[in-house]
């Protein structure tokens, strides 16, 4: 072998872990199907690294905001896809927002021009037995795509993302919503949220007239299973389908008047920590600003903090938290790791992240060492943590990182506060980290 790490995917995720890998002495093959006959429905261009839509990381506030603190701890760790977009930032606000061609060729040129690493263009569709990380994205090749099925078994990798909103627990007004089991079985395991007979008819209403997110040409075939069909869909099927579904109020005694509410809203934990809760059912195409609005006239989500809304899309990703180890190794073929957003996490800077940390792992590996976790406090540590164990297997929906995927923070203090709180601890955790990994040689 000509290499000692099979990269196999250049997109935002690929890219970063191939510059990781290669900073660090080792030989990398990167194989990407771009400009060797294959494609995806979304990628114009042959560039590595080709951002498919918008031209935003985000935002850039590493003190108030989740994503832009992944930047600075990114940025500590030598991050190519983070020093191009430094470099080809545009004006945005408080957001870091590329020239989306010169941020590509950028990184196609820091990529190409490394002598650790070969760029083949070639569509890989079987798992390799040599050490390799997999980044091919949310539009895998449908031949590698089999060969993952096959081996991860049946289910366990997703096509179509199905996404119900996450609430942060703390948002939750628990004087209206309460806790219980339907028929009071198992645990009190739920928030529920009551809808009277004029909230309900209220409520309906504004789902069927929200604004939609149009669907992709390519992904009109979307299919609703039952089970996951968007809200508004259900809505639209008559004024009754919802209290019949998910938002059925029966066998829950509302403490507040000793009966069942004329309908109910259902949220289950999310995570470990018990910290972001998902709204049962409510998987949606609602434009994002619609359902911020519809949503918080639910009782008790008045004044709801989202760490994510709801979508569908074609997207395919693994259930990380059931089949990948805490390095991001596939637990039944250890020699590869998964990388970027096949891994459930959700956004360009994520899935570079997730790209970074799957290459500092394997040359850590590589060399016969151990790479300490990064700390669940830092964003990194955060965003790893969750796909990788944290999150529910059962509901596994992709996801951004956010300061509910934190461990909370003792006591209560003004939101401001709070994140500033979060992002301070996090750069204490993240400097006791780095000291002994920063260099990857
Ligand atoms: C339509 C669409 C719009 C999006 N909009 C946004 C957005 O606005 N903002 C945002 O943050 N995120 C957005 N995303 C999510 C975005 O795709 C990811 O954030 C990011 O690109 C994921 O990085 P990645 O490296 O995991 O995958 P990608 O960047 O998609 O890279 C995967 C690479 O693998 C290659 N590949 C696939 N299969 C094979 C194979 N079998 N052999 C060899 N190569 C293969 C592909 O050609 C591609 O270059 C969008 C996704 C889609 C599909």
């Amino acid at each position: 072998m000509s290499f000692d790490v099979q990269i196999i995917g250049g997109g935002l995720a690929g890219s970063e872990a191939a510059w990781q890998l290669a900073e660090s002495g080792l030989r990398v093959r990167l194989s990407e199907m771009r400009g060797g006959g294959g494609n995806t429905p979304a990628h114009e261009t042959d560039r590595l690294a080709e951002m498919v839509c918008s031209n935003s990381f985000r935002s850039d506030d590493a003190e108030h905001n989740a994503v832009g603190l992944l930047h600075q701890e990114m940025r500590s760790l030598d991050s190519l896809v983070m020093r191009a977009a430094d470099k080809h930032r545009v004006p945005a606000g408080s957001a870091l927002a590329v020239d989306r061609e010169a941020f590509a060729a950028e990184v196609t040129r820091a990529v190409d021009q490394n002598p650790n690493v070969t760029v083949v263009r070639e569509r890989i569709d079987a798992l390799p037995d040599h050490p390799a990380i997999i980044a091919t994205g949310p539009l895998t090749g449908s031949k590698l795509a089999e060969a993952i099925a096959a081996e991860t078994g049946e289910g366990a990798l997703a096509f179509f993302d199905a996404i119900a909103p996450i609430v942060h627990r703390d948002s939750i007004d628990m004087d209206v919503a309460w806790m219980a089991a339907r028929w009071d079985k198992g645990g009190k395991d739920y928030i529920n949220c009551p809808l009277d007979k004029p909230q309900y008819e209220d409520f309906v209403a504004a789902l069927v007239d929200g604004e939609k997110m149009r669907f992709h040409d390519w992904e009109k075939d979307t299919p609703y299973f039952e089970g996951c069909m968007p809200i508004e869909v259900m809505a639209e099927r008559g004024p009754e389908t919802l209290r019949y579904g998910p938002m059925k109020g029966v066998g829950l005694d509302d403490p507040r008047t000793g009966r069942w509410p004329y309908a109910v809203v259902q949220l289950r934990q999310d995570n470990a920590l018990g910290t972001l809760w998902n709204m049962v059912g409510f998987q949606t195409k609602l434009k994002h600003g619609e359902q911020v609005r519809i949503f918080r006239t639910i009782p008790g989500l008045e004044n709801a903090e989202f760490a994510r809304l709801g979508g569908i899309h074609r997207n395919s990703f693994i259930n990380s938290p059931k089949l990948l180890d805490d390095e991001l190794r596939l637990k039944s073929k250890p020699n590869i790791r998964f990388a970027g957003q096949i891994t459930g996490c959700e956004g360009y800077v994520e899935s570079a992240a997730v790209g970074l940390l799957a290459a500092r792992f394997a040359a850590a590996e590589l060399r016969g060492e151990k790479l300490p976790l990064p700390p669940v406090e830092t964003a990194l540590g955060a965003l790893l943590g969750h796909i990788t164990g944290g999150a529910n297997a059962e509901t596994f929906q992709p996801m951004n990182v956010n300061f509910g995927l934190m461990p909370p923070l003792p006591g209560h203090s003004k939101k401001a506060d709070r994140k500033k709180a979060y992002t301070d601890r996090a750069r204490e955790a993240l400097s006791r980290w780095l000291e002994p990994v920063k260099e990857p040689a």
